[in-house]
């Protein structure tokens, strides 16, 4: 059996960031990653100081390369299953058997999940298909791609409202498709006081030509001609390991973290959008870098009694 000093499940941004810090204090580390990282679909990683634009996947083979060059240990796969080993003795370290899906386990004695989310996005056709490239959620990744163009947001999420005046900072003419959602009379006051024009009628779809979005069809067959689309997804974040761990959880049944990512079980950490739904690439990366670093100093504090208990022991 493999045995490493962290596990990091998940080898986005975050993961890989906290793995080039932990390869750099000199720790054994192995990343499993499934290797579906949540902007997959997007041309281009926006926003993130001194690499922006560049492609996502060129971000994580620079991540990969420079993990890898410090000793780390790169796997694909998924992790199945992660289980505490019983504590034997008065300074017994933390142990983790890791089990991947392929069946092979990695022992090890802290685990960083940095599992990422999903984006629930509504079931109309063309959404799917369009995601990430014109049917869009976050204006910090693409509105400035789509400034001054002719803009959609799909209502249906409660946040959707407020989505939809933030596009509005983006483009002077943004509809906002109520898609079967109620506007109160003060929100309908709003968006006419920003020009910002509501169609009531139900979409029926996407209009895409050329591989590119053109508009949006409606029930009576009218299509209102758009060059992009904004949605705002419900996340899910992908925290079944950690849940099944035992980690505690914040009300809104997000699994809690502090700001170095120890979560409430001894061993186990947790950074990105898996415990973050605002994470952005930087600072996913960001939220793992300071993991790697509390992770190192927990195991610097694992070993300083059991150094001093071995040193006092009768010869
Ligand atoms: C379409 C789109 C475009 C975006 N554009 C931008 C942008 O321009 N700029 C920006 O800052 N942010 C952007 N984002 C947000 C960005 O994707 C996230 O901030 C970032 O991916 C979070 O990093 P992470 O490491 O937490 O998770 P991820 O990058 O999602 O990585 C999680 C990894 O864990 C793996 N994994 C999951 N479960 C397991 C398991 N059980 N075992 C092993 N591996 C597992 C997944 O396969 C994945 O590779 C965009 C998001 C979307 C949806």
């Amino acid at each position: 059996m493999s045995k490493y000093d962290v596990v990091v499940v998940g080898g986005g941004a975050a993961g890989l960031s906290a793995a080039l810090v932990l390869t750099r204090a000199r720790r054994r580390v192995a990343v499993v990653d499934a290797g579906e990282p949540r902007n997959a679909p997007a041309a281009h990683v926006q926003g993130f100081l001194g690499s922006d634009g560049l492609p996502p996947s060129e971000l994580l083979a620079a991540g990969h390369s420079e993990v890898a060059g410090y000793g780390g240990d790169l796997m694909s796969g998924t992790v199945a299953t992660i289980t505490q080993c019983a504590q034997t003795g008065a300074h017994a370290r933390l142990r983790f058997d890791v089990v991947l899906e392929d069946g092979s386990t990695l022992r090890t004695r802290r685990v960083l999940i940095t599992t990422g989310l999903r984006d629930e996005i509504p079931d109309i056709p063309g959404v799917r298909e369009r995601w990430g490239r014109d049917l869009l959620h976050c204006p910090y990744c693409h509105g400035y791609e789509v400034r001054d163009q002719p803009l959609g947001v799909l209502g249906g999420a409660p946040e959707a409202v407020a989505h939809a005046h933030l596009i509005r900072e983006w483009s002077s003419d943004v509809v906002f498709f109520t898609n079967g959602a109620t506007l109160t009379v003060d929100q309908r006051e709003q968006f006419v006081a920003r020009a910002i024009g509501v169609v009531d009628e139900p979409v029926t779809r996407l209009v895409v030509e050329n591989d590119q979005l053109t508009g949006v069809e409606l029930q009576s067959g009218h299509v209102v001609p758009r060059a992009a689309v904004f949605v705002r997804p419900h996340f899910v974040p992908n925290d079944d390991l950690l849940v099944r761990l035992g980690c505690a959880t914040h009300d809104n049944g997000w699994v809690a973290a502090d700001a170095t990512g120890r979560t409430s079980v001894p061993g186990v950490w947790a950074a990105g959008n898996a415990v973050n739904p605002r994470a952005q690439v930087i600072t996913a990366a960001g939220e793992g870098s300071a993991a790697g670093i509390a992770i190192n100093n927990d195991l610097v504090d694992e070993d300083l009694p059991i150094a001093v208990a071995n040193l006092r022991l009768p010869v």
